[in-house]
């Protein structure tokens, strides 16, 4: 007879990024029953990383070697993982459900989410149309199909600046457009952008439409923030960083949202709904770094264990 497929448990973590996968790894070092899912693979942004420099213990490493690392540590004390898009969290009494678009539904005492957060469209004309033909939001996914090429990268914080880095090793050119006079992003990625001659920064300049001869993208329209006068440079590919949104849709009914979407906890990562924890990008916070959602996941993975105890 086919064993029947465990759908309870006494934590559900939602999302298996850095956080997930940390409050995992304390919850079933704790001897507690732990399901992780994700829509993807384990890992979360990190999969969309080229190295990181700023995660301690590593001089330098690659995103996906972190992740999998983390996942490796994570499963060791018994958590499992599962494929599926959450749709819906509900709250029946001291139980939280967990329904999937795989039709599964999962319950369990404690919930953690860990959805994170994706990176925000632009909202231009030739966006929509040209995604995956010239359009991007991961470097590290699509540089290859711009090698010797000339790419835009939009933004300047951390991520385009870092990307856009990561972009100077493939393409020919890389163009990055800032729509205000300075960048936001920290002084040393900076420091090693300046270092590629085949960057160069184009301040005060927003993007205002993607062009392409519906095959692919040819061309972006432009617009001087402080002259107002417009232009227009050719290009092969547009990498889009203009900041990131959360992922919380299927919470919106709780009641544990900001005014923008991201999920409010208490320095204990619990959110006003009694068992309900969130940790990592998509929590209310100040730093967004996978230093902070490893830092944020252990504190519920102890936490919902105090909460389990009935302490
Ligand atoms: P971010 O810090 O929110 O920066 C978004 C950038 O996009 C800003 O330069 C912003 O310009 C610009 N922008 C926003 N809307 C725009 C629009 N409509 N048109 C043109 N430009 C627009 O987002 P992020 O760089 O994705 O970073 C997200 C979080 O991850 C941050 O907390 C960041 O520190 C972290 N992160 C860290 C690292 C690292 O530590 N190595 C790497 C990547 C990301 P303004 O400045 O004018 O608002």
């Amino acid at each position: 007879m086919a064993e029947e497929k465990q759908t309870k448990f006494d934590v559900i973590v939602i999302g298996a990024g850095p956080g997930g996968m940390t409050a995992a790894l304390y919850a079933s070092r704790a001897n507690l029953s732990v399901l992780m899912l994700d829509r993807g693979i384990y890992g979360g942004n990190l999969n969309n990383t080229a190295t990181i420099e700023n995660y301690t213990g590593f001089k330098s490493v690659k995103g996906p070697e972190l992740a999998e690392k983390m996942y490796q540590g994570a499963v060791q004390f018994g958590a499992q993982y599962a494929y599926g898009t959450v749709q819906q969290l509900m709250v029946d009494g001291e139980w939280k459900k967990v329904a999937t678009d795989m039709g599964e539904t999962y319950q369990a005492k404690v919930v953690v989410i860990a959805t994170g957060s994706s990176q925000r469209h632009l909202g231009v004309d030739g966006e929509e149309e040209y995604g995956g033909r010239g359009v991007s939001y991961c470097a590290v996914c699509d540089g290859a199909f711009f090698k010797d090429q000339h790419v835009v990268v939009v933004g300047g914080g951390d991520s385009a600046v870092e990307e856009g880095t990561y972009l100077a090793g493939l393409a020919s050119k890389v163009s990055i457009l800032v729509r205000k006079d300075h960048l936001r992003a920290q002084p040393v990625l900076q420091e090693q952008a300046k270092q590629h001659q085949n960057i160069e920064f184009i301040f005060n300049t927003s993007v205002t439409k993607i062009n392409g001869d519906d095959k692919k993208v040819q061309s972006v329209d432009t617009v001087n923030n402080q002259t107002h006068e417009k232009g227009q440079m050719q290009t092969d590919g547009v990498f889009i960083y203009v900041g990131s949104v959360p992922m919380t849709k299927p919470f919106a009914g709780l009641g544990i949202l900001d005014n923008q979407g991201w999920v409010k906890t208490d320095s204990l990562m619990r959110t006003s709904v009694p068992g309900i924890f969130a940790i990592g990008d998509v929590r209310e916070t100040p730093l967004r770094q996978v230093a902070t959602a490893v830092g944020d996941g252990a504190i519920a993975g102890q936490q919902l264990y105090h909460y389990l105890q009935g302490k």
